[in-house]
């Protein structure tokens, strides 16, 4: 039977997604299911092993049954995933010692503070392109080996690609790629291993993590009605979107605008350190050659929008705010979105969010519009310290995520950065990585070229003001940033 079919698994932060994709690029079919997130009352912010895997498999099953798909029809599977995101698990039982620890759970920041007091901050850096954090890996790790205290020989640890491919293997293979070994603090990103002397100082044994591997590799087969499909690659999501916008070369740039804003750019074969808090991460290794990025991430990106609808209650539905924005004629009212504080490159995690410039005049529709520009504003600083780290002038951003769909803030974006922003006609980019990646491994396309063709672009913005015009924007944003965090309020 031919093979028509590319499976690609996103396990994300809020949903599960099983998309099949064909020849052409296109995802033909997608099946969803929203994934619980919970908050104790402790901060521990977590979610259940059980349901990660659960709503794999049911989508799978949805997928062939109610598209009518045969599995022989299918020419491998590529799993993309939330990175970071913590389980541990017995490998005689399979059952989970704890809960799945969310990279967004920041309740382990006394063991990462206790890391950065003895010092190993530089040596982390160095090996790993990464700051001590509690948003990787390695502290939920030591937190769980903490509290629960398991027999450390039945002990396996996984992200989330590794505890979806030991099920979807039927406990077989206990493996992960470098993209997501890397998010964990413990993966030395210039050698490629498992770094022994992170490992000894956080006090995390070696033979709890899986085997890590190239993100194109022979990761097992997934078995359905008796047909085994291989599983041709695994990424973590940031990186999969990466490959899925087709950023293949030096310099190109992929934003995700979704709750927040992931900035991602391909450095090729160099791993460029950052001074000013970008992570260094290998974006994929592929063919047996490693690519690298550089990343940048803004906190509050479409959950601006959110907070206009669900608590200002001045929209309806976040589609609305384009309609809305479009309806004000200023641009010189700024909101200072720091609700969490400001990340790169502000790092400041006690300022909260302001709105300034409003006069007797202002309405709901110049607030919105303000909103949407704080998003373009806060990119347009990421890209700044980029252009800056990496010597080199950008010329465009693709995006995706559901904030890219809205047509003002895109053009504001062209505008205020200067740079051709690429709306694409495909909005599961993420999955579409980890599919052609799986699709290339296993011969269903030839090669990357190939891939090029199928690219499918919905709208192109480009830049509309002058010099004058966007530096007097952007110094003014500058300002109201810098009135912002000099407002410290007495507790
Ligand atoms: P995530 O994957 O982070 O959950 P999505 O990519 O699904 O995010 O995007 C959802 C976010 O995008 C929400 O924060 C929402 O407010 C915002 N959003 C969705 N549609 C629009 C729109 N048309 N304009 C602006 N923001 C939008």
């Amino acid at each position: 039977m031919p093979k028509k079919y590319i499976i690609a698994i996103d396990q994300g932060t809020t949903s599960s997604r099983v998309v099949v994709v064909n020849k052409e690029g296109d995802v033909l079919y997608k099946e969803q299911m929203p994934v619980a997130i919970n908050e104790t009352r402790n901060g521990e912010i977590l979610q259940d092993p059980q349901e990660l895997i659960d709503s794999v498999l049911v989508l799978l099953d949805r997928t062939f049954k109610r598209h009518q798909i045969d599995p022989n029809e299918v020419c491998s599977i590529g799993i993309t995933n939330q990175r970071e995101t913590t389980i541990m698990w017995d490998k005689n039982t399979g059952k989970a010692f704890y809960n799945v620890i969310s990279w967004q759970s920041k309740h382990t920041i006394d063991i990462t503070n206790d890391w950065i007091s003895r010092g190993y901050e530089e040596m982390v850096l160095r090996k790993t392109g990464l700051k001590i954090n509690p948003y990787f890996s390695a502290s939920k790790i030591k937190y769980i080996l903490d509290v629960c205290k398991p027999n450390i020989d039945n002990v396996m640890f996984g992200t989330v690609d590794t505890y979806l491919l030991w099920h979807l293997t039927k406990r077989q293979v206990f493996k992960t790629d470098i993209t997501n070994a890397s998010r964990t603090l413990l993966y030395n990103i210039f050698e490629e291993k498992w770094d022994d002397e992170i490992l000894e100082k956080f006090e995390i044994p070696k033979s709890i993590l899986p085997e890590v591997v190239d993100t194109d590799d022979y990761f097992g087969d997934f078995e359905y009605n008796g047909v085994k499909i291989p599983i041709n690659a695994m990424i973590g999501d940031q990186q999969s979107s990466l490959f899925g916008h087709q950023c293949f070369n030096e310099g190109d740039l992929k934003a995700t605008y979704g709750t927040g804003c992931f900035i991602l750019i391909n450095t090729n074969s160099t791993p460029v350190i950052s001074s000013s808090g970008l992570l260094t991460t290998p974006a994929w290794k592929i063919g047996g050659k490693t690519t690298y990025a550089l990343e940048g991430s803004v906190f509050m990106a479409g959950a601006v929008v959110q907070w206009l609808r669900d608590d200002l209650k001045i929209l309806r539905s976040a589609n609305e705010s384009e309609q809305m924005a479009l309806k004000s004629n200023t641009n010189d009212i700024y909101v200072v979105p720091a609700f969490v504080g400001l990340g790169t490159p502000y790092w400041d995690s006690q300022v909260r969010a302001s709105i300034l410039g409003i006069n007797r005049k202002t309405n709901q529709n110049d607030i919105i519009r303000a909103a949407l520009n704080s998003i373009g504003y806060q990119i347009e600083d990421v890209l700044k310290i980029l252009k800056h780290e990496m010597n080199r002038e950008i010329t465009s951003i693709s995006s995706d995520g559901g904030a890219s769909r809205n047509n003002y803030l895109l053009q504001f974006q062209a505008d205020i950065s200067n740079l051709r922003v690429i709306q694409t006609k495909e909005m599961e980019v993420t999955a579409l990585g980890a599919a052609y990646i799986a699709g290339l491994k296993s011969g269903f396309w030839k090669n990357q070229q190939e891939i090029e063709r199928n690219k499918k672009i919905k709208q192109l913005f480009y830049p509309r003001i002058n010099e004058n015009e966007r530096n007097r924007l952007y110094s003014n944003w500058k300002r109201a940033v810098e009135a912002t965090i000099s407002f410290r309020p007495m507790k």
